[in-house]
C-alpha cells in the first residue's frame, strides 16, 4: 500500500467533457474559458475573472496591471512557494519577504507593518494550506493594493466572507494538486473592472491595434471545460476535506507532541506540528510504512534568498508536517496514517 501526499480527483465527467471539446475542434482559448471565468466570478461574488495559463502567470499579470515596476517593493511572507518570488522578479520589482504568525502559519501583520517603505507597491497575501490570513482588516487599512493568493484557499471563509473577496484582487491556481484543477492554469478575479480589462489586454498578443509588450498566458478551452466541471464538484470536495479533517482530529488530538492545524479553513493541506521529534525522522518512518508526508513548504523564501532571522518561519518549518488529504482519500487510509503517526510519535 502506498498513499500519495496529493492526488487530483478526476472522473468520467472530466473525460466526457474533454472529449466533447476536443472533437468540437475548438481547443484554444474561447467560449469555455469565458464561461469558466464567469462561473468562478459568480462563485466568489466578484465582477469578473481572467483565466491564465498558471497561477504564476496570474500573479505576474496582476502585479503588472497594478503598475508594479523596477524599484518597487512587493511584500510577501517567507513561508510560501517560490512562485511569488518569480512573479515579483518578472516585474523587476524587489521582493520584501516577512515573517509569519506562528499560530496560523500565515503572513504577520506586525512584520508587514515594519517592512513598509515609500517604495512598497503591493502586498501578496497567500492563505496558506487553506487557512485564512488573520487580520484582513488590518492589511486592508494599510492603503496599499492587497493581492489575495487563493491558490490554496478556494472556498475558505474568513469572518463570513470568502477569501479572495477582501482584497484588490484574488489569484487562483489550478495546478494538478490544487483544490480544483485544469492540469495547469490560473485566474485573477476582482471587483475592479478597469484592472481586469488591463489584465485581459496583457494576457494575449494577437489583433491589438497598438503594440506593447504582451504575454501569451491564455488558458485553453480544454482547460476551461475541465475547470467548469471541477468547479461544479467544489462543494462536494470541500465537504469531503472537512470530513477527513474530522477523522484526523479524532485520532490525533490526544497524542503528545502533536499540535493540530488551526481551525477554520478548507484543509487544503492537513498540517500538524511536531514537538520533541525530528521531522525528517518522522517523514522517513512514515515513508517506510507507505505514507507520503512532507514539509508543507519546500524551502522558505528567506532561505532561498540567503536571508537570516525569520524566527517564526524557522520554527514552523522545523516542525510542520503535511499529511495526505484530498477528496479521494478514504477514511480507512486516514485511520492508517494517523495510527502509524501515533506509533512513530510514541516510539
Ligand atoms: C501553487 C501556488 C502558486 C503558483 O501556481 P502555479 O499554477 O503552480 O503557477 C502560487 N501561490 C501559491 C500559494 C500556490 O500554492
Amino acid at each position: 500500500m502506498r498513499i500519495p501526499h496529493s492526488l487530483p480527483t478526476l472522473g468520467e465527467e472530466e473525460a466526457r467533457g474533454l472529449t466533447e471539446v476536443l472533437l468540437s475542434g475548438r481547443i484554444s482559448t474561447g467560449e469555455e474559458v469565458v464561461r469558466f471565468e464567469s462561473e468562478m466570478a459568480q462563485y466568489l461574488g466578484l465582477k469578473g475573472g481572467v483565466a491564465t495559463s498558471s497561477g504564476t502567470a496570474a500573479l505576474h499579470l496582476v502585479l503588472l496591471a497594478l503598475g508594479v515596476k523596477e524599484g518597487d517593493e512587493v511584500i510577501c511572507p517567507s513561508f510560501t512557494c517560490t512562485a511569488l518570488l518569480n512573479a515579483i522578479s518578472y516585474c523587476q520589482a524587489t521582493p520584501i519577504v516577512v515573517d509569519i504568525d506562528e499560530e496560523n502559519m500565515n503572513i504577520s501583520l506586525e512584520a508587514t507593518k515594519q517592512a513598509l517603505t515609500r517604495r512598497t507597491a503591493a502586498i501578496i497575501l497567500p492563505h496558506m494550506f487553506g487557512h485564512p490570513v488573520e487580520g484582513m482588516e488590518g492589511f486592508l487599512s494599510l492603503g496599499l493594493p492587497v493581492i489575495e493568493d487563493c491558490a490554496q484557499s478556494l472556498g475558505t471563509i474568513y469572518k463570513g466572507r470568502l477569501t479572495g473577496t477582501w482584497g484588490t484582487a484574488a489569484v487562483l491556481s489550478f495546478y494538478a494538486t490544487k483544490v480544483i484543477t485544469t492540469g495547469q492554469g490560473g485566474m485573477i478575479l476582482s471587483q475592479d473592472e478597469g484592472l481586469l480589462a488591463r489584465i485581459r489586454d496583457l494576457r494575449a498578443y494577437d489583433k491589438k491595434k497598438v503594440y506593447k509588450t504582451r504575454y501569451n498566458y491564455c488558458m485553453t478551452d480544454l482547460q476551461g471545460r475541465m475547470g467548469r466541471i471541477q468547479l461544479g464538484k467544489l462543494p462536494s470536495f470541500l465537504k469531503r476535506r472537512q470530513e477527513l479533517a474530522q477523522v484526523y482530529q479524532r485520532h490525533l488530538k490526544e497524542i503528545k507532541g502533536i499540535t493540530l492545524p488551526p481551525a477554520g479553513g478548507i484543509y487544503y493541506r492537513y498540517v500538524v506540528r511536531l514537538m520533541g521529534k525530528d521531522l525528517k525522522m518522522v517523514i522517513d518512518k512514515l515513508h517506510a510504512e507507505g505514507i507520503e508526508a512532507q514539509p508543507p513548504v519546500f524551502l522558505p523564501l528567506h532561505r532561498n534568498l540567503g536571508l537570516k532571522g525569520f524566527a517564526a518561519t524557522e520554527k514552523v518549518f522545523a516542525q510542520a508536517l503535511s499529511l495526505p488529504i484530498y477528496p479521494r482519500l478514504t477514511e480507512a487510509e486516514v485511520d492508517y496514517i494517523a495510527g502509524t503517526l501515533h506509533q512513530v510519535m510514541e516510539a
